[in-house]
C-alpha cells in the first residue's frame, strides 16, 4: 500500500512528566505494522497549566486539529471526565479515563488500564486460584487493578495502603458494585492473613528506580501464592526477583503496560493488534534502557 492510501491516525498522550513514556513507541510500531500511517505526540503539561475550562478547550482543540484520540495519564485521568461527552461504563465505574476517542459521537472516555491488567492476568495467571487476593496500593494503578480483580471474580479482596483513606475510598467505591464479594481494607499489620492469600497484586511505587525496596516481604506468602507486579521500571523489581527465586508464578509490570497500549490501539483503530508483538516491543525498549537487566518474556 502506498503512503497516500494508508489510513492515518493521529494520537497523543496527555500527562505530566511523561518524557520517557514508552507508550508512543508501542503505538507507532504496532500501528505501522497494522498498515496505518500512525503519528503519536506527547503533551507533557504541568498540572497547574490549565483550569478545567482551559483543559477542556485544549483537548477540544486537539480534536479540532484532527487528532483521533488521546491517551491520558497522571494527573489528568479524573480531570478529563468533566468534559468527555460520554464514558464507557467501566471508566465511569473506576472514575478514571486513560483514553479519549474522538469521533462523530464526540469525545468518549475509556479505561484500558483495567482491561490491560485483566487481559494480562488472564494470559499469565488465569489458571491460578484467585478466591482470596491481597492488593498492595490503592492509588491510580490500584484503582484499575482492584476493579479488574473484582471483575475477574475475586471473592475476598484485601486492599492494603499506608494511607488508610485511599484503601477505604476504593472499598467504598467498589463495594456497592460487587455486592457478593468482600473488600477488606488495612493499613497496618497483615500478620495472620498472609497464609490465606492465593496471590498478591503489588500496586505501590516501591521497587521503582526512584523508590527501591519492597513494600512487603513475599516470603510471608503461602509457598504457592502468585505475585503480580505493576512496577515496570525496572522490570526486575526486588519483588519480582524475590518471588521468582522462591519459584512463584510471577507476572511482571510490563504486562499491564503493554496491555493498556494494546487495548487502546484496538479501540482507536478498530484493528486487532498482535499482543505478543507489542509485549516484545516493550520488553526490547525496557531492555535497551537497562542492558544489565535480565528480561524474561513470559
Ligand atoms: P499513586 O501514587 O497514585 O498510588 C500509590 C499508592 O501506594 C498510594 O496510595 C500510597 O499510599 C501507597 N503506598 C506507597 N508505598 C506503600 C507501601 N510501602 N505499602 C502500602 N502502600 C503504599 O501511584 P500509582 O499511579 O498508582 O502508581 C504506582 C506504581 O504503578 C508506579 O510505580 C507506577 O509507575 C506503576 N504503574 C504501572 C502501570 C502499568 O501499566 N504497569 C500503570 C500505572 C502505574
Amino acid at each position: 500500500m502506498s503512503v497516500g492510501t494508508m489510513k492515518r491516525f493521529r494520537v497523543g498522550l496527555l500527562g505530566e512528566g511523561i518524557g520517557e513514556s514508552l507508550t508512543p513507541a508501542m503505538h507507532i510500531a504496532e500501528g505501522r505494522r497494522l498498515g496505518l500511517e500512525y503519528a503519536y505526540e506527547l503533551f507533557d503539561i504541568t498540572s497547574d497549566t490549565f483550569d478545567e475550562a482551559g483543559l477542556a478547550a485544549f483537548v477540544t482543540g486537539l480534536r479540532a486539529a484532527g487528532f483521533d484520540g488521546l491517551n491520558v495519564t497522571h494527573p489528568y485521568k479524573q480531570r478529563v471526565i468533566s468534559f468527555a461527552d460520554q464514558l464507557s461504563s467501566d471508566a465511569r465505574s473506576i472514575g478514571a479515563v486513560n483514553l479519549l476517542v474522538f469521533d462523530q459521537g464526540g469525545m468518549t472516555g475509556h479505561n484500558t488500564d483495567w482491561t490491560g491488567f485483566s487481559g494480562a492476568f488472564m494470559s499469565h495467571l488465569g489458571r491460578a486460584p484467585r478466591s482470596t487476593v491481597l492488593q498492595m496500593g490503592a492509588g491510580g494503578a490500584g484503582a484499575a487493578t482492584a476493579y479488574a480483580l473484582l471483575r475477574l471474580g475475586v471473592e475476598r479482596l484485601t486492599i492494603h495502603d499506608l494511607d488508610a483513606d485511599r484503601a477505604q475510598g476504593l472499598a467504598d467505591r467498589y463495594g456497592p458494585m460487587f455486592l457478593g464479594q468482600t473488600i477488606t481494607v488495612t493499613s497496618g499489620d497483615l500478620d495472620g492473613l498472609w497464609p490465606s492469600f492465593d496471590g498478591v497484586v503489588h500496586a505501590t511505587p516501591t521497587g521503582m528506580d526512584k523508590h527501591p525496596g519492597l513494600a512487603m516481604d513475599p516470603d510471608h506468602l503461602a509457598p504457592d501464592a502468585w505475585v503480580a507486579e505493576v512496577v515496570y521500571r525496572p522490570l526486575d523489581t526486588a519483588l519480582v526477583v524475590s518471588a521468582r527465586a522462591a519459584g512463584r508464578q510471577v507476572m511482571d509490570g510490563s504486562m499491564m503496560a503493554a496491555g493498556q497500549a494494546i487495548d487502546s490501539l484496538r479501540i482507536l483503530t478498530g484493528l486487532e493488534p498482535d499482543a505478543d508483538r507489542v509485549r516484545s516491543d516493550l520488553l526490547g525498549l525496557l531492555q535497551a534502557e537497562a542492558p544489565a537487566t535480565r528480561v524474561v518474556a513470559e
